[in-house]
């Protein structure tokens, strides 16, 4: 496999600038791809994951902006392409969990979650897909869960929000073919910021039911990421992963 397989392609991933979007950032970039980061607030995690993907000898540029805000969206991919030119690859992956039970949950969480979660993933495929269509060339990739597949009870509108991206990834996969590929990956837990919102407990209870007896680290997305926009993966689209150590076969 040539290393630089992606080289002068070119890549947005949303919330690139930290947890699961950073590795994949930094994975794409190591394959030659130049690289729009996007992220919402925190920029001195985005500063650091520009200067490690400029390492890797590729370009990198950041589009801040939130996701589920349409305006923002056309932006961010306006300035992707002035600064690096027509989008090959969009990794729909910037996503929150708000941790409420059934109790607590409010309106305004599952409007919220549903609008980073899910809204941002629709504006930023349509946002992209014309020019892919147009090229007859693209892959996108979404950020799902295995909250998608398995009951939550603390994470209703989060698994909702997760669920409905399988679908949606299913619809556009079997509309943008033949050129353009769109698949999901549906993680377990993975050791980011996100991860360890669920507090020590709940996060030992899930490595007790995780066949492989560990979190996922942020790499091991980044690695089906990689699969999933290169060649590798040519006769696949619509599909989604489970990178889950397993879990995602037990209840
Ligand atoms: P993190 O919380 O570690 O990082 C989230 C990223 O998304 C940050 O870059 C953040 O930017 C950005 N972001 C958040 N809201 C917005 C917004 N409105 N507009 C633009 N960017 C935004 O998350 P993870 O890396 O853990 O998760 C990445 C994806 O993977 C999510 O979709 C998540 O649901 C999914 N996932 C994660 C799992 C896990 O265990 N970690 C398990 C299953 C799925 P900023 O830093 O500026 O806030």
């Amino acid at each position: 496999m040539n290393s630089k397989d992606l080289a002068g392609k070119v890549a947005l991933i949303t919330g690139g600038s930290r947890g699961i979007g950073r590795a994949i950032a930094l994975r794409l970039a190591r394959h030659g791809a130049n690289v729009a980061i996007n992220y919402v607030s925190r920029d001195e995690d985005a500063l650091n994951a520009q200067k490690a993907v400029q390492e890797e000898g590729v370009q990198c540029v950041l589009v801040k902006g939130d996701v589920s805000d349409p305006p923002s969206v056309s932006t961010i991919v306006a300035r992707t392409r002035e600064a690096l030119g027509p989008i090959d690859f969009l990794v729909a992956n910037a996503g929150i969990s708000i941790i409420e039970t059934h109790q607590e949950i409010s309106w305004e969480t599952w409007k919220k979650t549903m609008s980073v979660n899910l809204d941002s993933m629709f504006l930023s495929i349509m946002a992209v897909k014309d020019e892919m269509l147009a090229r007859q060339y693209g892959r996108i990739v979404c950020l799902s869960s295995v909250a998608a597949l398995r009951p939550r009870q603390r994470q209703i509108h989060y698994a909702a929000s997760k669920g409905a991206i399988v679908s949606m990834v299913r619809c556009c996969a079997e509309a943008f073919a033949p050129h353009v590929r769109v698949n999901c990956i549906a993680p377990g837990l993975i050791e980011t910021e996100m991860g360890a919102l669920l507090g020590p407990q709940a996060l030992q209870g899930i490595i007790e039911n995780t066949p492989l007896g560990r979190l996922g680290q942020p790499e091991e997305i980044g690695n089906v990421a990689y699969f999933l926009l290169s060649d590798q993966s040519s006769f696949m689209t619509g599909q989604t992963l489970a990178v889950s150590g397993g879990r995602i076969m037990l209840p």
